[in-house]
């Protein structure tokens, strides 16, 4: 990525407010910018965030590093790593992926035995570093860290009302209401602070705080975004993702429960269950059809094998006449194996993926025919010329590039293109920790399934149906899932007036700062 910004990189220096350790303000490149809000009006709903946390190991920020390497999915606009010594923090943010901003000697410059980490998507009006997290304070008991995945409802409501009683914002992002309202509390220790916090806030937290002497780690009551617990040895890993463990070697010991905080003290863990417990969970069910890694397991079951359950059923649901069953890649890839076992209709990989795209590439002045599909996919002729094929992918956003696909296959020969999608029509926006589209630039928010089979030009197109979703699930919906954004049952209602895009939550006040500078 060109143009970076100087990453933040401080000790624990005492400051105004907060103590919002001393964090650059520059913002990506125009060129990044404009790449950014391309990707953006791609077909997918985008993965905010991901958190890793090690409590009490040598290598603390070394972990944690590779921890987030495997959780970069989750996050490619900035990322960032805070270390205690057991007196004081350290932290390094910087916008960029986490194999370009760490490097063995800024690793070096985070000393300690407890780090916690983060990475973040956000949209382009917030890609600043401010929003980097984790966020770092210094409080009267000592310096705090918070890293934190999923969003905030009544988030502008409080910070509105925060504000009108003294409270002075460093950031844009929703995150940094939960560190106000800790250093608000007039609760004795910083464990009773953070949770009289987090007892004052709606909507989905999966988040872990390191103190000088603590790491804690919490879900929301509604269980909204993954976070486990493992082993490393003698210390304890958290993470979003189990694939994160295996990365550094951590077994995994369980998942920490939807309303439950887990206190880790000198090797020593504890559980609480401060909030209420009547609240049912909603697991997002997202999580399961595209977010997380294939390689990692959601409430102890495998991803992997949970898309290719969908594929199957879809297929006993839209089955379909044809030669062929290709995935759109890497997203239905699953999905697709599982539709050409159930129809018994050989599977390829009719399209190949370039893996070494970067978000910006220059175009030739000449431009060339859906150059921005064409880079990042082609189509192979020879397999093909003549043939009907099932193109499987996991869900259509706004249709932008699958009708790019779609037109991609008949050029290179193909006869017939029936397009089957192992989850509903998304005909709603996330309010839980998800980037998405407003609901009008949703295209099946006002589209029939036929009106968007024309628009993205296939022969056929098919959605998995909501019964075949929960079928899957059964298990899952079970123990509660969120699946608002295909039915539009939110778990937790949002007041109309925030119903912002995700982590737009502050664009008004983050314009109005941009206009004071
Ligand atoms: S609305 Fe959709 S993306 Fe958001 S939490 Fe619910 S299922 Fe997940």
């Amino acid at each position: 990525m060109t143009g970076k910004p100087p990453a933040s990189h401080s000790g624990n220096k005492p400051n105004s407010v907060l103590g919002q350790d001393n964090l650059s303000f520059e913002t990506l490149t125009p060129e990044e910018l404009e790449a950014l809000r391309k990707e953006r009006e791609a077909d997918h709903f985008h993965d905010e965030c991901g958190v890793f946390a090690i409590s009490g190991h040598d290598e603390a920020a070394n972990i944690v590093y590779l921890g987030l390497y495997a959780l970069q999915h989750r996050g490619q606009e900035s990322c960032g790593i805070v270390a205690s010594n057991g007196r004081e923090h350290t932290a390094h943010r910087a916008m960029g992926l986490v194999a370009d901003t760490f490097s063995d000697k800024i690793l070096k410059r985070l000393p300690g035995r407890h780090a916690i980490g983060h990475v973040r998507y956000s949209t382009a009006g917030s890609s600043s570093l401010r929003n980097a997290q984790p966020i770092c304070v210094n409080t009267d008991a000592g310096p705090v860290a918070i890293a934190h995945n999923g969003n905030i409802v009544n988030a502008l409501v409080i910070r509105s009302e925060l504000e009108g009683r003294g409270s002075i914002f460093s950031s844009t992002s929703d995150s940094e209401v939960i560190l106000h309202l800790l250093a608000r509390s007039r609760e004795a220790s910083l464990e009773e602070r953070f949770i009289d916090a987090l007892s004052r806030i709606k909507g989905a937290f999966s988040i872990v705080l390191l103190t000088d002497e603590l790491l804690i780690a919490a879900r929301d009551p509604s269980g909204f975004r993954p976070l486990s617990i493992g082993r490393l040895g003698n210390s304890y890993v958290v993470g979003s993702e189990t694939c994160a463990f295996d990365l550094v070697g951590a077994e995994f010991e369980r998942d920490i429960e939807p309303g439950e905080v887990v206190v880790i003290r000198r090797g020593r863990i504890r559980s609480i269950r401060p909030f209420s417990r009547d609240t049912k969970s909603h697991f997002c069910v997202f999580e399961y059809i595209y977010f997380a890694r294939p390689d990692s397991n959601l409430n102890l079951t495998n991803v992997y094998s949970y898309r290719k359950e969908l594929g199957r059923v879809l297929a006993r649901e839209l089955g379909v006449v044809a030669d062929l069953v290709a995935p759109v890649l890497d997203s239905g890839t699953a999905a697709a194996l599982g539709y050409a076992e159930e129809a018994q209709i050989p599977y390829e990989t009719a399209l190949i993926r370039n893996h070494y795209v970067r978000r910006t590439f220059i175009e030739p002045a000449q431009s060339i025919r859906m150059f921005g599909v064409k880079v990042k996919h082609n189509a192979i002729r020879g397999i093909l010329e003549g043939k009907r094929v099932v193109l499987v992918d996991d869900s259509i956003v706004r249709g932008t590039t699958l009708l790019k696909i779609v037109a991609m296959l008949r050029t290179a020969g193909a006869r017939e293109v029936h397009v089957r999608i192992s989850s509903p029509p998304i005909i709603g926006p996330c309010h839980y920790g998800i980037d998405t589209p407003t609901r009008e630039e949703l295209i099946a928010h006002d589209h029939s399934v036929d009106e968007i089979r024309e628009i993205i030009g296939a022969d056929t197109l098919g959605f998995l149906s909501l019964e075949g979703l929960h079928r899957v699930a059964a298990k899952e919906f079970k123990r509660g899932i969120c699946d608002a954004c295909f039915s539009n049952d939110y778990p937790i209602p949002v007041d109309p007036e925030q119903q912002l895009p995700q982590l737009s939550l502050f664009r008004a006040v983050e314009d109005e700062a941009v206009d004071d500078d």
